[in-house]
């Protein structure tokens, strides 16, 4: 199914509706914002086939895959926003001290407005709708642009969310770059964006136009460390799962293991025998196992695989475009599968003294999205988690820290900026207004000219 780019001749109109929408207060009481949640969830729960289907075309996604990566996140984060509703939106008291008294003071949310979301193509419903749920949830309207790379995932969202959601508050826009710059040269009141530190940049820029604020969910190399001691049969288990789980074309995916000379060759058994255990000996064939998204990324993957030795796979198949879960070793600092984020089935294995070296390693490098740590020693967790500077940091395990809504995600650094889930993305995509009100009696004339030393020491 190919996607329909949405001419941008009607943007300013689509916009100017929206804007009305916005003015008049639909999207303000708070049983509307729980109604259009639920139809979220509902949406999907009622075109689980060809939500599946899609996926499958673009991805070669498994159900179960669909399932744990795509849907089972918003049912989750839609669930916990419908019944925290009420106390993320109520305005939040605060301490007024004896200089404003008599007087009381809080923190009112307020929805900003527009907002535009747009999305990735490696999980192309999750990260287009969970952003939607704080998005209406804090009471905004919302552009929704799904990405073009999964075009099949773009048209039945293009074609469902209209179907569900209210027209009059939420819109669909098909299109690649040329469309998303034409977006982009409107005024929204929230940009969200996931994708690419590249893109990212172009996003802001054009933000800044209007200074319009943005949330940008980048990526980065996620670094996995195995420290000395550590459970190797589960770290190898974990590891592997969260590498080829969508083929490696996950945002917070391992993309490197950093282990001690020691723990290595048992590591890479273990990691064989898991994957042995997951996909059996065709790998390639298997059905549980994802297929890389189109030519171009299969054609950047391919020559990485020669950035190391071949200790496990390292076969793929063109035509399909699949690349078997690689593990390479003897792999140097500044080869070219460790210049960038992989974002594919391919595991460099790289050599530390230990873990001060490993976290050196990590610090030396742009900050990451995730960062991983398997140990036994609370000692290790506490160091780590004071000296590396992650946006997520998971310890003992790969992204589970994801099924967590109340553990907002997101980036720093060169790996995004701004988190969401949760309350956090209720508070990201709401104006937290500050109100005081005085009270009139009485009246302490103490600021009031005429000045005097006395005034000064009360
Ligand atoms: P992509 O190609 O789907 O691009 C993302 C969006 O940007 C699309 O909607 C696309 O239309 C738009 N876009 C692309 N080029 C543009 C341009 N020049 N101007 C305006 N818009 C443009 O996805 P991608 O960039 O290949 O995504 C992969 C990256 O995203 C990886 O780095 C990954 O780590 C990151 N990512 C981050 C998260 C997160 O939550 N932090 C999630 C998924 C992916």
């Amino acid at each position: 199914m190919p996607s329909m780019p949405t001419d941008p001749a009607i943007y300013p109109e689509m916009l100017a509706e929206l804007r009305a929408t916005f003015d008049r207060g639909l999207t303000r009481p708070l049983d509307w914002r729980r109604e259009q949640l639920a139809a979220i969830s509902r949406m999907l729960e009622e075109n689980e086939d060809r939500v599946g289907e899609a996926l499958a075309e673009d991805l070669g996604k498994p159900a179960q895959e669909v399932l744990l990566g795509e849907t089972a996140l918003i049912f989750s984060e839609v669930e916990h926003a419908r019944k925290r509703l009420k106390r993320w939106a109520r305005p939040r008291r605060v301490h007024t001290p004896m200089v404003g008294q008599p007087g009381r003071s809080w923190v009112q949310p307020e929805p900003f407005g527009i907002v535009l979301i747009i999305g990735a193509w490696n999980y192309p419903i999750q990260l287009l709708l969970s952003p939607l749920i704080p998005a209406l949830a804090a009471g905004n309207c919302a552009v929704l642009k799904p990405s073009e790379v999964a075009p099949a995932t773009s048209r039945l969202m293009a074609e469902l969310v209209p179907r569900y959601l209210d027209e009059r508050a939420v819109r669909v826009v098909e299109g690649a770059v040329e469309e998303t710059t034409e977006l982009l040269k409107l005024h929204f009141d929230h940009i969200f964006y996931t994708g690419s530190s590249a893109v990212g940049r172009i996003v802001m820029r054009a933000a800044a136009e209007h200074l319009t604020p943005v949330t940008l969910e980048l990526g980065g190399k996620s670094p996995c460390v195995i420290d000395a001691g550590a459970d190797i049969e589960s770290a190898a288990r974990r590891v592997i799962w969260g590498k080829c789980l969508n083929a490696g074309q996950t945002c917070i995916a391992p993309d490197y293991v950093l282990v001690t000379p020691g723990d290595r060759d048992r590591l890479i058994g273990a990691i064989e025998h898991e994957l042995f255990e997951m996909y059996g000996s065709d790998r390639l064939g298997s059905s549980d196992y994802c297929k890389i998204i189109n030519r171009r990324h299969f054609d950047r993957l391919r020559p990485l695989i020669d950035s190391g030795r071949v200790v496990i796979g390292g076969r793929v198949d063109e035509e399909r475009c699949r690349i078997e879960p690689t593990v390479l070793t003897e792999v140097a600092a500044d080869a070219p599968v460790m210049r960038e984020e992989i974002f594919g089935p391919i595991l460099p294995v790289l050599e530390v003294a230990d873990l001060d070296e490993a976290m050196a390693f990590i610090r030396e490098r742009d900050k990451p999205l995730s960062a991983y740590l398997f140990t036994r020693s609370r000692e290790s967790e506490r160091r780590f988690a004071e000296s590396v500077s992650t946006g997520n940091l998971c310890i003992n395990d790969t992204l589970m820290f994801m099924s967590v809504p109340e553990l907002p995600f997101g980036g720093v650094g060169n790996s995004g900026m701004g988190q969401y889930h949760g309350r956090a993305g209720f508070d990201r995509l709401s104006h937290l207004k500050s109100v005081m009100k005085r009270g009139l009696f009485p009246e302490i004339p103490v600021r009031f000219p005429p000045y005097s030393k006395l005034k000064m020491r009360l």
